[in-house]
């Protein structure tokens, strides 16, 4: 058992009920000081065949509940998730170093929230019945089978719940693999699991490295749904191997949202969110991380910006006046200092910022930066860290043009005065989401994915219910049964 902040929290895998070590182990440090939380057993391929097996084995009684059966188990999981968010705040703050105060004042709850709500869906589903010629014919989700859920570092406890809730109420039973980075939380969700009564095997967390834990998980013959979040190129790999045992798959990967902000907007409101970008040290994959601004009132919005950006306070994530944290891993601040650096080479303008801040630890300053041309990696390639682009457009159609115009498709902000510009717009730009004056609004119903690079199918609601089931057409010939 390891002790973090004073809780105990076990850094072995969960499977079957119970705990299971591994002869390896690896290392899990806080991005706030670098210390060593937890030497994390670290999973190869009989540890995972272990974890599916307990599925496989637990699934059958699990699926034969039905939805009214296993709502309880969710429901009570949901009770315990909110009794016990100062304990996951805590470890979740210490393991990435998201606001400890967002943390116990929502991201934690949103985790109890995603079972509810799931548990409540699941049993109101209607089965779609009509007669048509001579049958009755009905459509029946049967349960897939055991899922692997795949989660990264930057919000792994909400992420974990988003993915596991649909899987859990609609019959599947879960492999669930957390990212090294930040694996705690999840350990504790599995003691919940516990203590809330699912049966052996139905919930299980194995614990290791992407490559070896996670590669191995997503190709097991056994495993009936591959549920992913993570960077489009793990996603590339992921999806092969879930092809090659013909596997749906869903990914939601990574974003490089634009901001768009037009003339006729509350140009001071759009200039506070676009300064909020830098929230969580812009490890956001819905953030809004390229502002595109009409042309006639950029000096009024960057003189707004920068205000709203001088007033971030860089510090401890427990501390309740920091917004701005520290980065996730010494590795991923290199990432981040890798793609500023090439975008002073390559002739891009750092308008602030670009650079670590004198104050230690894993920051980095929140950056702005004004590329040489809309081609520039800076603009094109996600970042994922404190740092944004600044462009500007002359028409609605230019500013459409730019938001359309990398790979990506996973969110977009837009904000305008003009209704029917926030429908036109709203409509024009490729992005799963698009909120128009406002950010990060999420109804669990609503579909959530993204487009291009950013993901294939749809998370949310009946999106992931249906995901995890397989859907069956029944038909019975009228007048052949009493
Ligand atoms: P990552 O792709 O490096 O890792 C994600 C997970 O995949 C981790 O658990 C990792 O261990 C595992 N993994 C790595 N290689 C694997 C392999 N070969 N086979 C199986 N599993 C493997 O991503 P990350 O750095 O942890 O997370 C950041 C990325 O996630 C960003 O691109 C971000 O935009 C994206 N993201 C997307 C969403 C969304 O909802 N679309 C949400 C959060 C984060």
């Amino acid at each position: 058992m390891s002790t973090v902040a004073g809780i105990a929290v076990s850094p072995d895998h969960w499977i079957g009920g119970r705990r299971v070590a591994s002869g390896e182990r690896f290392e899990d440090r806080s991005p706030i000081d670098e210390r060593l939380l937890a030497e994390v057993a670290r999973a190869g391929e009989a540890e995972i065949d272990m974890a599916v097996a307990a599925a496989a084995e637990a699934f059958p009684a699990w699926a034969a509940l039905g939805p009214a059966g296993r709502g309880p188990y969710l429901r009570r999981l949901a009770d315990l998730i909110d009794a016990n968010v100062h304990r996951l705040a805590t470890v979740e703050c210490l393991d990435m170093a998201m606001l400890e105060r967002s943390l116990r004042a929502r991201v934690i709850s949103r985790g109890a929230r995603n079972y509810r709500s799931y548990a409540d869906l699941a049993e109101a589903y209607e089965e779609r019945a009509w007669h048509s010629n001579t049958t009755d014919n009905r459509v029946v989700r049967m349960p897939a089978g055991p899922a692997a859920v795949i989660t990264p570092w930057n919000a792994p406890f909400m992420l974990s719940t988003w993915k596991t809730a649909p899987a859990l109420a609609a019959g599947c039973t879960v492999v669930l693999k957390p990212a090294e980075w930040s694996p705690l939380s999840c350990s504790i969700l599995a003691d919940l699991t516990a203590e809330a009564g699912f049966p052996p095997g139905v919930f299980n967390v194995v614990q290791g490295i992407g490559e070896e834990a996670g590669a191995a998980l997503v190709s097991h013959p056994r495993v009936r749904r591959v549920s992913f979040t993570g960077s489009p190129e793990t996603g590339r790999l992921i999806g092969r191997a879930a092809a090659a045992n013909i596997v749906p798959f869903t990914a939601e990967l990574g974003g490089k949202g634009p901001l768009l902000v037009f003339a006729d907007a509350d140009i001071e409101a759009a200039a506070a969110k676009a300064a909020g970008q830098y929230d969580d040290a812009g490890q956001v994959c819905l953030a809004g991380t390229r502002l595109l601004v009409e042309e006639s009132i950029r000096d009024d919005f960057l003189e707004r910006f920068h205000r709203h950006t001088d007033a971030h306070v860089l510090g401890d994530p427990r501390d309740d006046r920091t917004t701005v944290s520290p980065l996730i891993h010494r590795d991923h601040l290199a990432r981040v200092e890798g793609f500023v650096e090439r975008a002073r080479e390559n002739g891009d303008r750092i308008v602030r910022g670009g650079a670590q801040p004198d104050i230690g630890g894993l920051f980095y300053e929140p950056t702005l930066v004004e590329p040489r041309s809309n081609e520039s990696e800076i603009v094109q390639r996600e970042v994922f860290g404190p740092v944004l682009t600044f462009q500007t457009f002359a028409s609605e159609e230019e500013g459409i043009a730019l938001a359309n115009s990398t790979p990506y498709g996973l969110s977009a902000i837009v904000y305008t005065g003009a209704r029917e510009r926030a429908e036109r717009v709203g409509r024009a730009v490729r992005a799963g989401t698009v909120w128009v004056n406002t950010f990060l609004v999420r109804d669990l119903t609503a579909p959530f994915g993204g487009m291009g690079i950013s993901g294939v199918g749809r998370e949310g609601g009946e999106y992931a219910l249906d995901f995890m089931s397989d859907l069956k057409m029944l038909q019975i010939q009228e007048g052949t049964t009493g």
